[in-house]
């Protein structure tokens, strides 16, 4: 399961994520983090099994979770299939099948949003858009 996760001011501070794997202990993934002062956003990978356990310890310290159920969607009818998004994707979503269409593997999507803003036919979309 991915999970999104928005810190505040208040929650950045703390040592959510050590809490989380100590008290249930679950393997906690970071795979993307944008972290300021501030605020930040996490996207993080936790085995389905512990997964509501894990959002209930960073929902009692206050951190907003999303689950992540949808992936990268890609609109076919403007898909040009010119593979820009093959180049820029950091885990390899995409791909060129046998007869050179861009085809999706969206399971791996790690939701960095990378190639929403570079699609030259606005073809991508992320379900939730994040900072
Ligand atoms: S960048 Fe956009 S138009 Fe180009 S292959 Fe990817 S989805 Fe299609
Ligand atoms: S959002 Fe990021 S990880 Fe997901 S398909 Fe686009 S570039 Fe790849």
């Amino acid at each position: 399961m991915l999970l999104l996760l928005k810190f505040d001011s208040k929650t950045i501070k703390k040592p959510i994520i050590s809490t989380a794997t100590l008290e249930t202990k679950a393997l906690i993934n970071i795979l993307r983090a944008n972290v300021g002062a501030r605020r930040g956003e996490m996207v993080v990978e936790v085995d389905d099994s512990k997964a509501k356990e894990v959002e209930e310890v960073f929902r009692r310290f206050g951190v907003e979770v999303i689950e992540l159920k949808d992936a990268v969607v890609k609109d076919e009818e403007k898909c040009v299939h010119c593979g820009l998004c093959i180049s820029i994707c950091p885990v390899e979503v995409f791909r060129f099948d046998e007869n050179w269409k861009v085809v999706a593997d969206t399971e791996k999507c790690i939701h960095c949003g990378v190639c929403t803003r570079v699609c030259p036919c606005n073809a991508l979309s992320l379900p939730i858009h994040s900072l």
